[in-house]
């Protein structure tokens, strides 16, 4: 799929978004937007871009992939971002679902474990005009404590367990929207409260795991 062929682009996320995204449940519609607008070729490695817009996960290098489109929106519905909400991301990958929660919030803290990954996801949300954006290198386990407070926290790598540091960083009220498991792993929905948290599996998926 040629850069310069917009109107073909444009066309494929408009389908992608009608019978993957809408077609499937997801009704927020600055989620629905952003998933119209982000140009989602781009952050794929030429040789596969072919694939950008499939029902499917593309692989993106270093042994990761990103996202299916749906889970994507999913996950950036599940954190219910704001003009206004901060939030943090962890596993980078492409920076596709990093441009996504951009589109949607105020600001967006990502943490990406792989230096190369991480560098060129940089180049290309630089290169798109983000400048709502702050990425770091490192094990997202942690968090991003300086930065804490966060409305939303989105994980896209799968831990065995939830991290707490993740937990600790969410504000009153907050959400974070994770994939826990090995074998089998399912999305779950942590939500911290004024009366405490609150947890509820959403659906089960197939993420990498969280190293
Ligand atoms: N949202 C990404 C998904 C990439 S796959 C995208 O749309 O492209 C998950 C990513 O998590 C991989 O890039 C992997 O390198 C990264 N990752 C794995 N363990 C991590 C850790 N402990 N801290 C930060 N990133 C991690």
């Amino acid at each position: 799929m040629p850069d310069n062929a917009n109107g073909s682009w444009v066309e494929a996320a408009e389908r992608m978004v009608a019978h993957q995204i809408e077609g499937r449940g997801i009704r927020n519609t600055r989620v629905l937007e952003a998933m119209r607008t982000v140009p989602r070729h781009l952050f794929i490695p030429e040789e596969h871009r072919g694939r950008a817009f499939a029902d499917e996960p593309v692989e993106i290098g270093h042994g990761q992939t990103i996202s299916q489109p749906f889970i994507v929106a999913l996950m950036t519905e599940l954190a219910d971002p704001k003009p206004a909400s901060r939030i943090l991301e962890i596993g980078t990958g492409c920076g596709y679902q990093t441009a996504v929660l951009a589109t949607c919030a105020g600001e967006v803290f990502t943490i990406e474990l792989e230096a190369a990954l991480a560098e060129r996801a940089r180049r290309t949300l630089q290169a798109m005009g983000f400048a709502n954006v702050h990425a770091r290198v490192g094990d997202g386990a942690a968090g991003w404590p300086e930065a804490a407070p966060f409305d939303a926290v989105v994980v896209t790598a799968a831990p065995a367990d939830v991290p707490p540091a993740l937990v600790d960083q969410l504000a009153v009220p907050g959400r974070l929207v994770i994939p826990v498991g090995t074998t089998s792993q399912e999305l779950l929905v942590v939500e911290r409260g004024a009366d405490g948290l609150r947890r509820r599996s959403v659906l089960p998926v197939r993420f990498v795991p969280l190293r």
